[in-house]
């Protein structure tokens, strides 16, 4: 394990940008050197495996960094002044970020499974905290077998539930198929080996078609003269399988993707005439061709699939795209951050989608006609868009600060449940979020175990604790303190009835 290592892996790193990386490396070698991984391995391996992954991604020295010394303010008690003073206060704020993420835990409720999602994204304030905990996941699921057995299945089970399907919102459709496929075996062992095993045997059969279809595509391709063209093919994840084939009756001669072939071409005019010129090779099947170039998928997937019969009693689906929409496809939000400081990319065309699907997932869940896709955008993503094209980094950081994360609170109930709230709210709009009774008999209210007054503004990450009494009751007051209609609503109602009593 070198410094050399990550640094080979950068994207042209100034020598500035060496020297940070091989800085943080030594500190965190230094920091952890009397910490071992469950595997008995010096605990290092994992930050080292972790920049590594960074690296991959495209991310930049400032990124990598934090990536190193992810660990240090919690596991070997290095102080944050430390870190400010040895590497500043940018550096500071990542690792702090990954840090307060890693103490949040899933534990299994279904119904709670959106609102963590969104409390990882607002608790992590800079995308940058969120790729960096993601690459943490990665290797930590690639290690989970050291792991003791009872915690095998919660790990794997939050990084089914929360990680993976992040890292598909950001569009990181690979660190996605990779998280949910090394998560699968320990959270559904059966089904698991039941996948395998289908695609196990399928997959001779594909295999030999494949090589096939593509070995006729290149020729009908060469000899209407696009010669410009790479190909690749990919398997689907199990996972991923084993979720359409729930979806088939477990029918696998139902799934036409289990593995596809991929044409890359340089640009888009290339996709469409590709298109044309399988389309004229090969019968398309009916309703499966899908433009995803003219209408992203809303994680911003760019793409055109179509599926073709072989001419031997096959199926093929057949991805056509140029390559930065590849590289969008795997990497996602990653390829569009600068290998320098994290800011996007002023070049790319910027799917802004993708951001909005992050934080209103479920508006976009239900917008199905993606003409409208641009009717509902609240007044900030607009901004965003603004702030992107005005090419001022600073300026779009602070945006996204402020905006993209900055409308919500999410707080937690002493059980670790996740309520979500609108900014400024406080503990009565809480209680009533939690339930009316509690609402309608606050008598006193904790924050992270300390008494306050009801008129606290709380904040992300707070843990909140409703102290009732059976005599205590809303008073006008509390009107004036309650954000949300759902308590307005209640309060109102109680003071109705207690004036019509008096
Ligand atoms: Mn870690």
């Amino acid at each position: 394990m070198t410094a050399k290592e990550i640094i080979q892996k950068m994207d042209s790193p100034s020598k500035e940008d060496q020297e940070l990386v091989t800085k943080a490396f030594n500190f965190a070698k230094e920091a952890h050197k009397d910490h071992q991984r469950y595997s008995g391995e010096p605990y290092f391996i994992h930050l080292f495996e972790t920049a590594k992954n960074l690296a991959d991604l495209g991310m930049g020295a400032t990124t990598i960094a934090a990536g190193l010394l992810h660990d240090v303010l919690e596991d070997v008690g290095i102080k944050d002044e430390t870190i400010e003073k040895e590497f500043g206060p940018e550096i500071l704020f990542l690792i702090q970020g990954v840090t307060k993420l890693g103490k949040l835990k899933y534990r299994g409720a279904k119904r709670h499974t959106e609102s963590l999602r969104k409390l990882f994204v607002a608790m992590s304030q800079d995308i940058r905290v969120l790729i960096i905990k993601l690459t943490d996941r990665l290797h930590n699921m690639q290690t989970l077998g050291h792991v003791p057995l009872h915690k095998q299945k919660r790990i794997a089970l939050e990084t089914l539930e929360i990680y993976a399907p992040l890292a598909y919102r950001l569009g990181m459709r690979r660190l996605n198929r990779e998280l949910e496929d090394l998560a699968f075996p320990f959270v559904y062992p059966n089904e698991y080996k039941k996948t395998k095993e289908i695609l196990k045997r399928k997959s001779k059969e594909t295999n030999d078609r494949l090589e096939k279809t593509l070995n006729s595509i290149k020729k009908a391709l060469a000899k209407e003269g696009v010669t410009k063209f790479k190909t690749d093919f990919r398997v689907k994840g199990l996972y991923s399988l084993h979720k359409k084939l729930v979806r088939k009756d477990m029918d696998i001669e139902k799934v036409y993707d289990v593995s596809a072939i991929r044409i890359i071409v340089p640009t888009v005019a290339d996709c469409y005439k590709v298109l044309g010129v399988i389309h004229s090779a090969y019968r398309p099947l009916p309703g499966r061709i899908k433009d995803y170039i003219a209408f992203p998928k809303p994680n911003g997937y760019r793409s055109i699939h179509t599926t073709v019969f072989t001419g031997d009693g096959g199926i093929l689906e057949i991805q056509i795209r140029t390559e930065e929409m590849h590289r969008e496809a795997e990497y996602g939000i990653a390829s569009h951050l600068s290998y320098k400081e994290g800011y996007i990319r002023k070049e790319t065309n910027p799917n802004i989608l993708w951001i909005m699907n992050l934080l209103r997932p479920q508006v976009l869940g239900a917008r199905k006609n993606l003409n409208q896709k641009f009717v509902d955008v609240p007044q900030w993503i607009k901004h965003l868009a603004e702030a992107e094209l005005s090419k001022e980094p600073d300026e779009y950081i602070e945006t996204l600060k402020s905006d993209f994360f900055g409308h919500r609170v999410f707080v937690f109930t002493p059980k670790g449940d996740v309520v979500d709230l609108p900014i400024d709210s406080s503990p009565i709009d809480f209680a009533y979020a939690i339930h009316s009774d509690i609402g309608n008999h606050i008598a006193g209210v904790k924050v992270n175990g300390k008494l306050v007054s009801l008129d606290t503004k709380l904040k992300n990450g707070d843990i909140v604790e409703i102290i009732t009494k059976e005599k205590s009751k809303p008073t006008t007051k509390w009107l004036d303190l309650a954000k949300t209609t759902e308590a307005r609503r209640h309060i109102r109602s109680v003071l109705h009835i207690a004036e019509a009593k008096g």
